[in-house]
């Protein structure tokens, strides 16, 4: 591995905190690095010139050459794996290329993920395969045109190395981009181990990168801090479950004190509705199943408000109690944000008490023929018009959607807001385009078979998924039978 001419503007501030949150370690060579993708409107965003980078990019973007000023480190954390907690896990296969300042002033990591053993790795090779480094970039990236908080998708590389898992594999890198890589994990790493001032730098460390706003509440602070991460998860698990997401392996190692979605391995979006749904091969108990979601949120800030305990106050006794009351705001929380969401969805301006019952309404009956959700919502929108023929489609029995229209028209009818202003509410809520399991197969099937094609389309047309793209109808349209009951396995 070689330093590169090119300069990231780095302007690190992990590497201030003491030797024992990280690891000094270089990515590990890897032989015939080739580009695969490169994001340059993000790279632009950081403040990188897509132009300048280019020549450089694969060798950059696998770690085989790093930028100039580049020092790459590997973070150590813990984490409750399907609610066992392991004292040491960490970048076992990433290294945190160094922190940039973007465009808009935000604060960036960059970090190589698939880039060679660290301390970390553990009995894992270090390594990553191009399926799970594609599918990675391709839902970060959707995630985020449906204006999702979530780490970002920088590039991919293939390595020309071979990986081996169940069958041997093409190895691939991703350049990841995250506003931190601060998880619940890093927290019960020091608490763990009885390490308060590790906890508490990390606490100051985690409240300057993503809630300065908390810094001058003095001894109150650490306990403002949990209630802002508390109320971003309960946003961001919210905004999930609005469109149907599930991430399938809420461990607390990949729960983000930024309130990012971070950590793509197993993650894939619902068809019909069902609250029980899942994909992951892993999940074999259904504990991150879709409507599990928000209860494991609140499960992995116990963890985090148990580590930040001893900060809260002196007596103990008083710490529990600030806990608790923290972390039981989160379903009051999380139902603000969904509501909120809900509301926007069905075209409501204004709230109602009873708009939950009517939500709640709506859901079972969606849940009673397994309705699609994604079209369901979709169909909605046109619905408002007095179009009802796209989302009466969908169901085998519509009697009991009927009801419900002329339920939620009554309501729409109270909210009185121009039906114009109502649609457009709406379609900016209901996506018409999602990652849906059969497209995304194929599309990395294609992809790791040599033909890019197919992902590119994909990838195009997710970057706006609440547009109506004339011709791409195919892309909205429900699974094939056959391709259902569809599983994903860990992106390992
Ligand atoms: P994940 O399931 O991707 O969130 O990873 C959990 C932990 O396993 C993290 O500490 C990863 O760094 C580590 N890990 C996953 N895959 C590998 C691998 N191939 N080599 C080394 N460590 C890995
Ligand atoms: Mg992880």
């Amino acid at each position: 591995m070689t330093r590169s001419e090119l300069s990231f503007h780095f302007d690190n501030t992990y590497h201030r905190l003491p030797e024992r949150f990280f690891a000094r370690v270089l990515p590990v060579r890897v032989k015939a690095p080739a580009l695969v993708l490169f994001n340059a409107p993000l790279a632009e965003e950081l403040g990188l010139d897509p132009e300048r980078l280019a020549p450089h990019a694969a060798e950059i973007f696998s770690g085989n050459r790093w930028p100039a000023d580049a020092d790459p480190i590997a973070l150590v954390y813990a984490g409750h794996q399907f609610g066992h907690f392991v004292p040491r896990l960490g970048d076992g296969r990433a290294h945190l290329m160094g922190e940039v300042i973007d465009r808009h002033g935000r604060r960036r990591d960059l970090q190589w993920k698939g880039s060679g053993q660290t301390p970390y790795s553990r009995q894992g090779d270090g390594r990553a395969w191009l399926g799970p480094v594609l599918r990675e970039y391709l839902i970060s990236e959707a995630m985020w045109a449906l204006g999702i908080p979530t780490t970002r998708s920088l590039a991919a590389v293939t390595t020309g190395e071979a990986v081996r898992r169940e069958r041997v594999l093409p190895g691939a890198v991703l350049t990841r981009v995250a506003a931190s890589h601060l998880r619940v994990g890093t927290f019960e790493y020091f608490a763990s181990r009885g390490d308060r001032e590790g906890v508490r730098l990390l606490a100051d460390y985690a409240m300057a990168r993503h809630d300065p706003e908390c810094l001058t509440g003095g001894e109150g602070r650490y306990l403002a801090f949990l209630q802002r991460i508390v109320d971003r998860q309960a946003g961001l698990i919210a905004r999930w479950l609005l469109v149907g997401f599930i991430h399938g392996v809420m461990n607390t190692d990949n729960m983000s004190i930024s309130g990012e979605t971070i950590d793509y391995g197993p993650c894939a979006f619902m068809n019909g509705y069902d609250p029980d749904t899942v994909f992951s091969s892993i999940d074999s108990w259904g504990r991150y199943a879709f409507g599990n979601q928000p209860g494991i949120g609140a499960w992995n800030l116990a963890r985090l408000a148990e580590t930040l305990m001893p900060l809260f106050a002196s007596d103990s006794k008083e710490a529990l109690r600030l806990a608790n009351e923290t972390v039981e705001s989160f379903p009051d929380r999380f139902l603000h944000h969904w509501m909120a969401g809900m509301r926007h969805k069905l075209g409501l301006f204004r709230e109602e008490p009873e708009d939950q019952e009517l939500v709640r309404e709506l859901l079972e009956t969606m849940q009673n023929e397994r309705a699609d959700y994604t079209l369901t919502f979709r169909g909605l929108c046109a619905a408002s018009g007095g179009e009802d023929g796209m989302v009466r489609a969908l169901f085998s029995d519509p009697v009991r959607l009927d009801g419900w229209l002329a339920r939620w028209r009554a309501r729409l009818e109270r909210d009185a807001s121009p039906p114009e202003a109502r649609f457009s509410r709406m379609r900016l809520a209901n996506p018409q385009f999602i990652p849906r399991n059969h497209l995304v197969e194929a599309a990395l099937e294609a992809a790791v078979a040599g033909d890019m094609q197919p992902f590119g389309t994909l990838l195009a047309l997710l970057q706006r998924p609440y547009d109506d793209q004339p011709g791409r109808e195919a892309y909205a349209a429900l699974p094939p039978p056959s391709t259902e009951p569809f599983q994903t396995f860990c992106g390992t």
